[in-house]
């Protein structure tokens, strides 16, 4: 689902969840992290908000919008709890989380907001833009990542930390093996590899 199109199909939403990242491409870590975080914050829906330019990270995605899209798409087809946006994709420049809430809080102002963030950005949440703003908009679901130092969140923020299930994984590495011929089967569903291996990404 994408553009204004998950307006309709949550109008009766209380609790919802939003997973930002760049998703270059979407690997198995984050579809678990999906899951737990649907299941221990009873999330009613959980949107896949795939960042135009993340605000932390130097460089565009290797992959075209429009294939880490669809990537997302294949990732989720089925899964009737998520839906992914292309929100951020449609505005110009950097990606800021604040902007992206009063966009969707304007729309639904009476569900309950969430926002998922691995536990390896949590040091830098206060730099994050309008940060005293973003802390009255949203509750953190702190995701914890295998090899993070295991940080307090910072105060001025609400938050509550997710059990399950770190998985060492990350797209880095996945772009690695691709670049390096090495398989990534398992690592993201066979439909991403498949997206991967047609379009031939990640290969320089
Ligand atoms: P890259 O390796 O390119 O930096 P990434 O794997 O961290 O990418 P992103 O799309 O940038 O993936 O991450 C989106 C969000 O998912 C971030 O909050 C990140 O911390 C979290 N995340 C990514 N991989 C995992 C994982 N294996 N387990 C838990 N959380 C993850």
């Amino acid at each position: 689902m994408s553009g204004t199109g998950w307006r309709v199909q949550v109008h009766t939403v209380k609790r919802i969840g939003i997973f930002g990242g760049s998703f270059d491409p979407v690997h198995a870590g984050h579809l678990l992290v999906a899951a737990a975080a649907r299941e221990e914050a009873k999330l009613d829906r959980l949107i896949f908000m795939p960042a135009r330019q993340s605000p932390f990270k130097s460089g565009q995605p290797l992959a075209s919008d429009g294939l880490r899209l669809r990537m997302l798409r294949l990732a989720l087809a089925g899964c009737e709890w998520a839906s992914v946006s292309d929100l951020e994709l449609r505005r110009e420049g950097v990606s800021y989380t604040v902007d992206t809430l009063r966009i969707l809080r304007r729309d639904l102002p009476d569900a309950r907001w969430f926002f998922l963030i691995g536990e390896d950005h949590l040091a830098r949440l206060p730099e994050w833009r309008e940060a005293d703003a973003l802390g009255r908009l949203v509750e953190f679901l702190i995701i914890p990542r295998p090899g993070s130092p295991g940080d307090e969140p910072p105060a001025g923020f609400q938050w509550h930390w997710l059990t399950g299930w770190p998985l060492g994984v990350s797209s880095s590495q996945i772009r690695q093996r691709v670049r390096e011929g090495r398989p990534v089967d398992h690592l993201v569903p066979p439909p991403v590899a498949e997206v991967i291996r047609y379009n031939r990404l990640y290969l320089a």
